[in-house]
């Protein structure tokens, strides 16, 4: 929440679960500005690190991507000076519709590209791995497995490569993008899964790539909308 006062906002309020939040000097704050204006009351405000008020909490212990920092941010009556104002005023919800389709195509580019490389690392694992007396690799099912994982990742790329050429010409609108995030980083996961269980006991081993990727991996039908919210989305754009 922002009060306006004199020329600066005060800012009031907390944000769990930002990335990269503690290495962060700029933060774009979405801040309610007028109280009745519902969605179109809200607008983006720039906090800079070292602003009174301005803090940030741990650095949250995650099952994955540890490399990375998520955060907790704090305002407390944090002086924002009103050049600080990022787009329009009341426009924050029109600024982030036209830009979250890009940050949801980003996320299922990752999935795809993530889905593919484990899928290259397993289909060597199962030419390597012998069990009795044979590659896995020779199994049926463990083909099978292979096919459908290769299949599902070669429609999704087509899929995302249209995406990507409507975002380029500027034409990707909010429920493609939703298409696009959930299933892949659904694909992603299960094609994450299927590819540990195919390395056996190793695959539960953090020393093989596929045990990391299992864990980095499971944020991705969270982070950036749900899965639940991304079909929410297409839903109401279907059912309205
Ligand atoms: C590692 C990490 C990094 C993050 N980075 C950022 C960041 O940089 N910036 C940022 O703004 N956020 C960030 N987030 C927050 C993230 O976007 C949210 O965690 C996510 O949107 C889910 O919100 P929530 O955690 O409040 O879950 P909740 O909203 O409590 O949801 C819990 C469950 O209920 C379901 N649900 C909720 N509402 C509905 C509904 N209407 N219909 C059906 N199902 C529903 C959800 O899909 C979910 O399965 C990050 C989170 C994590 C874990």
């Amino acid at each position: 929440m922002a009060d306006v006062r004199d020329n600066h906002w005060v800012l009031n309020g907390s944000k769990t679960f930002i990335s990269n939040g503690i290495h962060a000097d700029l933060v774009i704050v979405v801040a309610r500005t007028t109280p009745e204006g519902g969605a179109h009351g809200m607008s983006l405000l720039v906090v800079e690190r070292g602003m009174e008020g301005f803090e940030r909490g741990r650095n949250l212990d995650k099952i994955g991507q540890k490399a990375q920092d998520t955060a907790e941010l704090f305002f407390r009556d944090v002086r924002v000076p009103k050049e600080n104002l990022l787009g329009e005023l009341n426009g924050a919800f029109i600024h982030l519709m036209t830009n979250l389709a890009q940050e949801r195509i980003t996320i299922a580019v990752a999935a795809i590209a993530g889905a593919e490389r484990l899928l290259e690392i397993t289909t060597q694992y199962v030419k390597e791995r012998e069990a009795f007396g044979r590659p896995l690799a020779k199994l049926q099912h463990v083909r099978f497995e292979i096919a459908e994982l290769a299949t599902e990742c070669a429609v999704t790329r087509a899929f995302l490569d249209r995406c990507i050429e409507e975002h380029a010409n500027g034409s990707l609108d909010a429920v493609h993008a939703s298409m696009a995030k959930w299933w892949a980083t659904e694909l992603q996961k299960r094609v994450a899964d299927r590819c540990l269980q195919l390395h056996g006991g190793y695959g539960y081993m953090t020393e093989y790539p596929i045990a990391k990727a299992f864990t980095d991996g499971r944020i991705q039908t969270i982070y950036g909308g749900t899965t639940e919210i991304m079909k929410e989305i297409i839903g109401r754009s279907l059912l309205a």
